[in-house]
């Protein structure tokens, strides 16, 4: 059985590199798919190339080949940096891509810097580490990719690796004797460099994708696709820990629960499609009028639900104003006049789970309908018992509570 050199495994390499890196920029282009992808398609045609010139031009004259490979390796850092930048939504820096490959270029020209080693690894190592230095910037540290710290770890670590690898080989191909004017291409490094920026991409990349899935996926489950609010699940899942937060440190969560008036109206006679604009327009009045940190879901058809921790009923019943005073200034009404009814209630008064909260501001937001729409109504009945018989002695009030005007 003849012997696998590394010349051999090397060039076996390289066509696995520029199919792979040409299939994905390829499935990038056509498919308008992922651009992280289509970047780091991009790096591994890059390597392909530049070591698909160090095999075919191995008696080259070592300016010419010094040059073009340095310069497509550091070309592929910058792609590989450009595709984690993708992976944060952030356009491409164009001038910032060809300025290491160009600063490589321009040393070259430099006389003899080709012949000195300790140049050569100066001139490659601070293009590659400025580059694993945004890298980890864009994924880990900057201000849009808090949380994503995990991810930044392999990628970098991997293009850092890479770096030094390629720097030192450098400096081991220069020591090791090769005649000058001659590029002597030291083939066990460059496989297992290679195999090593392939494995280590391939599998960040993987690791990038799974997570923006399970992101898309989990933010799909946990959002309303019409608005885009917090659907029901979230609001169970992560305004019952807010509640349960607060009360536990013995402060007050209103709970707010809105409902447009007369909206089937729209709906029969501007259009199933106006409603859904005046839906999302709603959403907006909501997101405008709240504070940070409060919650808004929508729960239903037309209802949604704000819960809003460290607010008493005076906040809330402001809060009532401010979303009734954005509702009439918005420009939602398509054809009819909009407006809101909308109940309250306070924890710990009015209870402390979030399906009793949620039925009482259910019950004042009737009480609300019933005063004639377009107002709020406070729940301030017995948070033990049957508040109905609170109201008038045992007699039957239609919500069961003592509703406040707001
Ligand atoms: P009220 O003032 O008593 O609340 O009257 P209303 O017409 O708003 O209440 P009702 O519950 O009778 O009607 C709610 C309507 O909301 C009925 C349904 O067709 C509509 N609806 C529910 N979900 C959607 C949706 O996603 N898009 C649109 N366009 N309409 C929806
Ligand atoms: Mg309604
Ligand atoms: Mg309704």
């Amino acid at each position: 059985m003849g012997r696998l050199d590394p010349r051999t495994l090397l060039i076996a390499e390289i066509p696995i590199l520029l199919l792979v890196g040409g299939l994905i920029l390829a499935a990038t282009l056509l498919g308008r798919r992922d651009r992280t992808l289509g970047w780091t398609g991009a790096a591994l045609l890059l390597i392909g190339a530049g070591f698909l010139l160090g095999v075919a031009d191995p008696g080259g004259a070592w300016r010419r080949s010094v040059t073009s490979f340095g310069a497509l390796l550091i070309l592929a850092h910058a792609c590989v940096w450009t595709g984690l930048r993708a992976f944060s939504g952030k356009p491409p820096l164009w001038p910032w891509i060809a300025a290491g490959p160009l600063a490589w270029c321009l040393v070259c020209l430099w006389p003899g810097f080709v012949f000195s080693s300790a140049a050569r690894v100066v001139a490659y190592g601070l293009p590659t580490l400025a580059y694993t230095g945004a890298s980890l910037w864009e994924l880990g540290f900057g201000p849009r990719g808090k949380g994503n710290t995990r991810l930044a770890v392999l990628p970098s670590g991997i293009l850092l690796l890479h770096g030094l690898l390629t720097a030192a080989r450098m400096a081991v191909v220069s020591l090791s004797g090769s005649e000058p004017g001659r590029l002597r291409f030291d083939f066990p490094m460059a496989v297992f460099e290679g195999m090593l920026f392939f494995i280590g991409v391939a599998f960040a990349v993987l690791m990038m994708v799974g997570a923006r899935s399970e992101r898309r996926y989990r933010h799909a489950a946990l959002h309303d696709a019409l608005t885009d609010l917090a659907n029901r699940r979230a609001l169970y899942e992560r305004g019952g820990s807010m509640l349960r937060e607060s009360l536990a440190q013995g402060r007050t969560v209103a709970l707010l629960m809105c409902d447009l008036d007369r909206f089937k109206r729209i709906n029969d006679s501007c259009g199933h499609e106006a409603g859904d604009r005046v839906l999302a327009a709603f959403a907006g009045v909501l997101r405008r009028a709240v504070r940070k940190g409060d919650l808004c879901a929508r729960i239903g058809g037309e209802e949604f639900v704000i819960l809003a921790p460290d607010m008493d009923a005076e906040g809330a019943l402001g809060l009532a104003e401010r979303i009734r005073d954005h509702l009439r200034e918005c420009d939602c009404r398509i054809c009819e006049p909009l407006s809101a009814s909308i109940g309250i209630v306070c924890a710990p008064q009015g209870g402390n789970e979030l399906g009793l909260l949620l039925a009482r501001a259910d019950r004042a937001m009737y009480q609300a309908k019933d005063a004639g729409r377009d107002c709020a109504r406070l729940w301030t009945g017995d948070p033990e018992g049957d508040a109905s018989a609170a109201v008038a002695g045992g007699g039957r009030g239609r919500a069961g509570q003592h509703p406040v005007d707001a």
